[in-house]
């Protein structure tokens, strides 16, 4: 009965509000939410864009998000391997939880799942978002999501998502212009986060500064890809914020390969606002270096 009388009044806050209240996992997710959903959505996120998504502990806090949540929007493909402890501990059964990645042409699946490799990608490349040709399939998981929730506004919803897709396509042509002239050079990464990026640009990612996805640099690694850069030629080494610097700049003295930091999310960098700003910053950031 008790339980019966707090659905009731939580039904009726809803409505009264009138809003579909969206916890998501980055703060990319958290800005396509509110570009669809406008005033009819309450956004928040968990993972600050200055985080390893891979590797988010988990604080109480994060249930409390979850607790009051509609819909609970994922990357998906094991990024967020903490996420199930939070949905868990949010005790919400009603919570609708999404995995972004369905209609995604993944990359890097293997051919079978192995534990054994002690490997963060184990499900394939989850960094899928850093392709803003991406960002339509995941705004029609939003959407659809949003609306199960709030039905009456799918038109409003679908229409946001049409309008902003519109001018992403207009940048996406513009930073394909900006990096035409750089297709085919050779980049090393820190870690796998650029493989859908690297794609979309026609870059070719020739090593990277860890050994294998979530293992932190060794010694003799790095002395590997030292040599990787000086025979392939390698002008620049992409770096997230949240890692260490020591092993990248070791290869940057070792080699003269300029070290880069780009933010994989919004407010990784000051410059980073939103999702385009994200975009536009990493693709100006990274054109001026191998200019
Ligand atoms: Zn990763």
């Amino acid at each position: 009965m008790k339980r019966a009388a707090m659905l009731i009044v939580l039904l009726w806050c809803a409505m009264a509000s009138g809003m579909v209240r969206v916890v998501t996992t980055l703060p990319e997710l958290a800005d396509f939410t509110r570009q669809i959903g406008g005033d009819k959505v309450k956004v928040d996120f968990i993972v600050r864009g200055d985080q390893n998504p891979h590797f988010v502990e988990v604080k109480p806090s994060y249930m409390m998000k979850l607790k009051s949540a509609d819909v609970f929007l994922t990357i998906g493909m094991d990024l967020e391997m903490w996420a199930p402890q939070i949905v868990d501990g949010s005790r919400n059964s009603s919570l609708s939880v999404v995995d972004l990645s369905q209609a995604i042409n993944k990359l890097e699946v293997p051919a079978r799942v192995d534990a054994s490799l002690g490997d963060v990608h184990r499900f394939g490349n989850p960094h899928y978002w850093l392709d803003p040709r991406n960002v339509r399939p995941m705004m029609e998981e939003i959407v659809e999501a949003l609306a199960k929730v709030s039905p009456g506004d799918e038109g409003l919803f679908r229409a946001n998502a049409n309008a902003y897709l519109k001018n992403l396509d207009t940048r996406i042509a513009g930073w394909e212009q900006t990096m035409k002239p750089f297709a085919g050079k050779k980049v090393v990464t820190f870690h796998k986060s650029w493989t859908y990026f690297a794609s979309w640009l026609k870059l070719d990612v020739a090593g990277e500064v860890e050994p294998k996805p979530g293992i932190a640099p060794s010694p003799s690694h790095t002395v590997e890809i030292i040599d990787l850069v000086r025979s392939a030629g390698v002008k620049a080494i992409i770096v997230e914020p949240f890692y260490d610097l020591a092993a990248p700049d070791q290869i940057g003295r070792a080699t003269g390969a300029k070290v880069l930091q780009l933010p994989t999310s919004i407010g990784g960098v000051d410059q980073a606002t939103d999702y385009i700003a994200l975009i536009d910053y990493d693709v100006r950031t990274l054109a001026e270096a191998l200019r």
